[in-house]
């Protein structure tokens, strides 16, 4: 079985469903992300609902491609893991590229198996676009570049791939997270 993420339309800025756009839900005191690069204010890419954490994924769209927004280490993007519990919609920063133009529902659908991600394996399911595939396996489009918890140095979990709901070159972007630390990492290639 895969999982598919499908564009299901568009929702509240702040809604707390999984969704690509609109702003993040965050604890109290978060302080938005700035890039390690450029120092201007990330943009908010997307809210991943895991049952009792959410991931939240940032990267830098200030500088596009020059900031390493690819890199899960180098500065130029950010990921978290909230508790779900008490999670308020944040404000985002006044000045940068902090905001996607849409917010996009992203709704899990259990298909047949498939390897999401080769070429013509999936086209739209229903009339809904794929924009990514919950859990399974990471389609690499180069090398399996899995990163390793910052904090306990294992090898982290594959969360979710996405398509196209921001600008990854054309490629595609990868979330993992390492749940005994709580910490996320997010990348992409091209
Ligand atoms: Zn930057
Ligand atoms: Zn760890």
């Amino acid at each position: 079985m895969t999982t598919l993420l499908l564009h299901g339309g568009a929702t509240d800025p702040a809604a707390p469903v999984s969704r690509a756009g609109g702003l993040p839900l965050v604890p109290e005191g978060f302080v938005w992300p700035l890039c390690a690069e450029c120092e201007g204010a990330m943009q908010f890419i997307a809210h991943l609902d895991r049952g009792a954490v959410v991931v939240s994924v940032f990267m830098c769209q200030n500088e596009p491609g020059l900031c390493q927004e690819w890199d899960p280490a180098a500065g130029g993007n950010r990921a978290y893991v909230f508790p779900a519990e008490g999670l308020l919609p944040a404000t985002a920063p006044a000045e940068g590229e902090t905001r996607l133009d849409e917010v996009s529902v992203l709704t899990a659908r259990r298909v047949a198996a498939g390897t999401y991600g080769e070429e013509d394996t999936f086209g739209p399911v229903d009339g809904k676009d794929v924009l990514g595939q919950l859990g399974g396996e990471p389609y690499w489009l180069q090398w399996d570049e899995t990163p390793d918890c910052a904090d306990c140095g294992k090898e982290m979990g594959f969360v979710a791939q996405l398509d196209r709901v921001a600008n990854f070159g054309g490629g595609y972007a990868y979330a993992f997270v390492c749940d005994g630390c709580r910490r996320a990492a997010f990348l992409w290639q091209c």
